[in-house]
């Protein structure tokens, strides 16, 4: 059986009423499980620990089948005075700045990741998966994923597993919306990957709660994902593991 996983990234309380929305509106397509990319402190200012109601809802989320996958700590770059113009040109030019796991130390990366996990302990179950931020996991931050036990991580063009099991070559399907020559980029390219990878074992569509605030853009999250259903088990990335180690 082949697979579509749909992520929602950057759920945090700052994004907790479009991701309600987006939630609610993947539902009528038939999407009940989807791996939520929660960011701990969003930006420094937006830390879970300290907001009850995002929590309760979180859990919600969780015991109605969708997976939570730990994305960052503070899903945010600092600049550093020693960037070269290639570091520069990835974590601010490609992502804006968000680059947070992109060069960081293992150790540092490590104490981020389990600070992370203290802070969904709150949830009725273990998160199992990490994803970086903008998908920019550095060698040494990777080094750490790993140490800790985290069971995948996925990249833009794959999704690698840390139990043996290998790495799965599949293109993200993702909209920027940062500015509208990007949206219309990312519609003209998305069109095309959808093509490309119809045939494939996993499709994977990467949603961002802007992209709710884009007519065209939201449109065709709405209209890909409900092509790529028939057919296909509609599961988070954890249930794609489970299903590709069989
Ligand atoms: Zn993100």
């Amino acid at each position: 059986m082949k697979s579509l996983v749909v992520s929602l990234h950057d759920v945090s309380p700052l994004t907790q009423t479009l991701c309600e929305n987006i939630l609610a509106q993947l539902q009528e397509l038939g999407i009940q499980q989807t791996s939520l990319l929660v960011i701990p402190n969003h930006h420094r200012r937006a830390p879970i620990t300290e907001n009850a109601s995002f929590r309760s809802w979180l859990v919600r989320k969780v015991e109605a089948g969708h997976e939570p996958v730990l994305h960052g700590y503070f899903h945010q770059r600092q600049r550093q005075k020693t960037d070269s113009l290639l570091s520069r040109l990835t974590t601010e030019t490609y992502t804006a700045g968000e680059g947070e796991f992109f060069d960081l130390s293992t150790d540092e990366a490590s104490s981020r990741l389990r600070r992370g996990l203290e802070d969904l302990a709150f949830l009725p179950r273990n998160v199992v998966g990490f994803v970086a931020p903008a998908w920019l996991l550095g060698a040494a931050a990777e080094m750490a994923v790993r140490e800790i036990g985290f069971w995948y991580t996925t990249r833009l063009s794959r999704f690698q597993s840390f139990r043996s099991a290998g790495d799965v070559r599949s293109r993200s399907l993702v909209w920027s919306t940062r500015a509208e020559w990007r949206a219309w980029t990312s519609l003209a390219w998305n069109r095309c990957l959808a093509i490309a990878t119809a045939r494939t074992r996993l499709i994977r569509i990467g949603i961002h709660p802007s992209d709710l605030g884009h007519a065209a853009v939201w449109r065709q999250v709405k209209q890909l994902v409900a092509a790529a259903m028939p057919g296909r088990d509609c599961v988070s990335y954890e249930k794609f593991l489970e299903i590709f180690r069989r």
